[in-house]
């Protein structure tokens, strides 16, 4: 592993859970250590390293710093207050002027968490991680949240001690991309993990006392696998009961290996009423699962309403995703492409007229039909991620 020496000022990876969109975004580590999954695009042609820890503490006194100031500054005239913020702007010069913006947004809504980036920030010494933990709680007490992604293959690796460890000193939520729990597809997709570590993964995230969300992936594996995806990782979550189910539609990007895969035949595309039957068959052998919430908070989901606290929602999820499938092909076209476009949010919007006759009016006007929606909405997908 890379492990950078200079300190280049405060960092920030591509992304986070949508979930995160309110938590300080504070880079324990860069880019992917595992960099090989077929549908994932994100880090590729970039090099894992991992911050030195004196950097990450670097970075959370700077926003200790500017977030006191901020506070300070509530209590002093307009004049002095933009006094205060532009020598704060001068400081950080030009290049990391986007530091600012990202402090005060968080600063605005609460500072209540934060999430630790990049893909896998477990992968680093356990000591390490809870020294930068208790740090962050020592300079901001009131903090209620911290969370980070993690692989499987990772969290089997880190002892069930040093998981409490890690809890104990404030670490309160894992998100693990499961994608799915079939060995067939993990295999084929090169995910570099089993069934058996996600769910061995899973119940050492929930004994440790750490919140755990798992992220579910319908067409992953395409058509001849589609049953066995749901069927299997349904099983999975059953075994692991999470505290999330996150769904998270498959696309395809131009630049991805599963893209090769289709080209050359290997791998076949599922279109958006497969995925959602696929979801449906997952949805129905949940068994056993207690206070879990399905999220559906991704703009790839072709159904955001297909959402819900299990067990009690389990019938309302089940009935928005049976809607859909009970639809004439020709609204499910509608509904597909005004999703897709963003012109509609939910099922519902088919009775909007206003709604449905823009969908019909670009239907109309790109020849959109049985034959070519699902080209056309692959598409848009692309662009979405
Ligand atoms: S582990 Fe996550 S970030 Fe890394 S390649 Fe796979 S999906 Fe992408």
């Amino acid at each position: 592993m890379i492990t950078s020496k200079t300190y280049d000022g405060f960092e920030v990876g591509p992304i986070r859970p949508p979930s995160e969109a309110k938590s300080l975004l504070l880079r324990v580590t860069r880019n992917c250590p595992w960099n090989k999954c077929k549908f994932c695009r994100l880090y590729k042609g970039t090099k894992f390293s991992i911050r030195p820890k004196e950097h990450v503490i670097k970075d959370i006194d700077l926003v200790k710093r500017w977030t006191d100031l901020f506070k300070a500054a509530e209590d002093v005239d307009a004049q002095t207050r933009k006094i205060l913020i532009n020598d704060l702007k001068n400081e950080l010069g030009e290049e990391q002027s986007w530091f600012y913006s990202s402090v005060i947004s968080w600063y605005q809504s609460g500072m209540k968490s934060i999430f630790l980036q990049d893909s896998n920030s477990l992968v680093i010494k356990p000591n390490d991680l809870i020294e930068i933990i208790t740090h962050i709680k020592k300079q901001f007490p009131e903090i209620e949240r911290i969370t980070s992604y993690a692989r499987s293959e990772t969290v089997v690796r880190i002892s069930d001690e040093d998981l409490k460890r890690m809890a104990d000193a404030g670490l309160n939520r894992i998100h693990i991309g499961m994608e799915t729990a079939a060995d067939t597809i993990l295999k084929l997709v090169d995910k570099g993990t089993t069934k058996a570590n996600h769910i061995l993964a899973g119940q050492k995230v929930k004994a440790a006392g750490i919140e755990l969300s798992e992220y579910y992936m319908p067409g992953l594996g395409g058509n001849e696998y589609s049953d066995l995806n749901a069927l299997e990782t349904a099983d999975a979550l059953n075994q692991i009961n999470p505290d999330y189910i996150r769904i998270r539609t498959l696309a395809i990007t131009d630049q991805s290996r599963l893209k090769e895969d289709y080209e050359q035949g290997i791998f076949t595309r599922t279109n958006d009423t497969k995925m959602i039957a696929e979801l449906l068959l997952m949805i129905e052998n949940l068994k056993g699962i207690t206070s879990t919430i399905i999220s559906s908070d991704h703009i790839l989901n072709l159904l955001p309403e297909a959402e819900g606290r299990l067990p009690k929602d389990k019938e309302k999820i089940v009935n928005a995703l049976k809607s859909y499938l009970d639809l004439p092909e020709s609204e499910k076209i509608i509904y597909r492409i005004g999703r897709r476009t963003g012109i509609m949010n939910t099922i519902q919007d088919l009775k909007h007229s206003v709604r449905r006759n823009l969908v019909q009016g670009l239907i109309e006007q790109y020849g959109i039909n049985n034959n070519n929606v699902d080209a056309f909405v692959d598409d848009i997908l692309k662009n979405f991620i």
